[in-house]
């Protein structure tokens, strides 16, 4: 006897990374969180928010959120739907594209959340595996034909960036949607913005969780064509995004000068962090998220992960085929990843 349907009493569902409960000490590098305060505007903006923007339902669109990030991409208000965090906007794809059978593929390994959210649909996963360059395996994406094909770029765990050509060729082998998830964007060089203005049928992701400092406030969009939104726009929940995120997202989106330097602070201290752990012969994958995927020299990943819990410091292991030789760390403050790779040298 189960309440369930067979599919959702089949899965697994989706495990996020450890949060330590509020006023633990602990150096915490594990869920890629930004190691710096959120914008000192947006920050007003909430003391400031009053009882009557809390009484009201919100805006359905997140018109001013909507309005804020247009003005700063270029892009027109209609091409732009924000969500409960990014994870939403995924939500919202699947549920609008994605039916029993229907296939979703991705190469892996990268964000979980692409299976949990196809298994809910009782969608067919297709799971490509990325060589150990993390190359993307394009024609076999192709091939499945999927009504939903996945990208993130930067990848994650590996922080590999896809080049906007390999991108817009890929989308043009695809009847389906072709989702970019841009969430490490704001540490890379580049981005796959423009390839939404030739091709229908792409949809690129954004988060303030990770650039802006803000994952709690859980605020995320995606810029795709009028076309291709119509159909999230049918099935969000009404009044996915609340007047508090929007009226604080906006204003952080507006500070693009505090989210740079925060960004190239977490840059720097990437290429640090990078050179530090080759010194103790890790291995270390090219990065432009701010997060490093490493595996130590023997491969002890799971060992050097207990020793670095113990003592204070969280990173993120994987307990999977491919991943558990590896470690993903998040990129710190300097004094952070100092006491990280002070610590690894202890273990060792
Ligand atoms: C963090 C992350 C997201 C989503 O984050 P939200 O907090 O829901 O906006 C999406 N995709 C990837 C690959 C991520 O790492």
């Amino acid at each position: 006897m189960t309440y369930f349907r067979k599919n959702i009493e089949q899965m697994v569902g989706y495990v996020p990374g450890e949060q330590p409960a509020a006023g633990e000490r602990v150096i915490k590098l594990n869920t890629n969180e930004n190691p710096y305060p959120p914008s000192p505007a947006a920050l007003e903006v909430l003391r400031n928010l009053d009882g009557e923007t809390l009484r009201r339902y919100p805006d359905p669109t997140a018109g001013r959120f909507r309005q804020a990030v247009s003005e700063v991409l270029g892009v027109p208000l209609d091409w732009i739907i924000a969500g409960n965090g990014s994870d939403d906007v995924l939500t919202m794809i699947l549920r609008a594209c994605v039916g029993p059978a229907d296939a979703v593929a991705y190469a892996v390994p990268t964000y979980v959340l692409y299976r949990t959210l196809t298994q809910i649909q009782a969608g067919r996963c297709v799971e490509v595996p990325y060589d150990e360059d993390f190359a993307l395996p394009a024609d076999a994406l192709a091939e499945a034909a999927a009504a939903v094909t996945f990208v993130a770029s930067p990848n994650s765990p590996s922080g590999t960036v896809y080049s906007v050509e390999q991108l817009d060729d890929l989308a043009g082998k695809l009847r389906g949607v072709l989702v970019v998830d841009e969430a490490y964007v704001d540490f890379a060089d580049g981005d796959c913005l423009e390839i939404v203005r030739r091709r229908e049928n792409v949809i690129i992701l954004r988060t303030l969780s990770k650039g802006y400092s803000l994952a709690g406030l859980r605020l995320g969009f995606g810029v795709g064509s009028p076309a291709l939104l119509e159909g999230l726009w049918k099935v969000k929940d009404s009044y996915n995004v609340d007047a508090a995120a929007a009226a604080v997202g906006s204003a952080a989106f507006a500070d693009q000068a505090h989210k740079n330097a925060n960004a190239e602070k977490v840059k720097a201290s990437r290429v640090k962090m990078t050179a530090e752990l080759k010194t103790m012969d890790f291995r270390v994958w090219p990065s432009q998220a701010n997060f490093l995927l490493t595996r130590p020299p023997d491969g002890n990943a799971e060992a050097i992960y207990q020793g670095l819990k113990a003592g204070g410091i969280l990173v993120r292991y994987f307990n999977q085929p491919g991943l558990d030789d590896k470690l993903r760390i998040t990129v710190g403050t300097d004094e952070q990843n100092a006491a990280l790779t002070g610590a690894i040298k202890e273990i060792r």
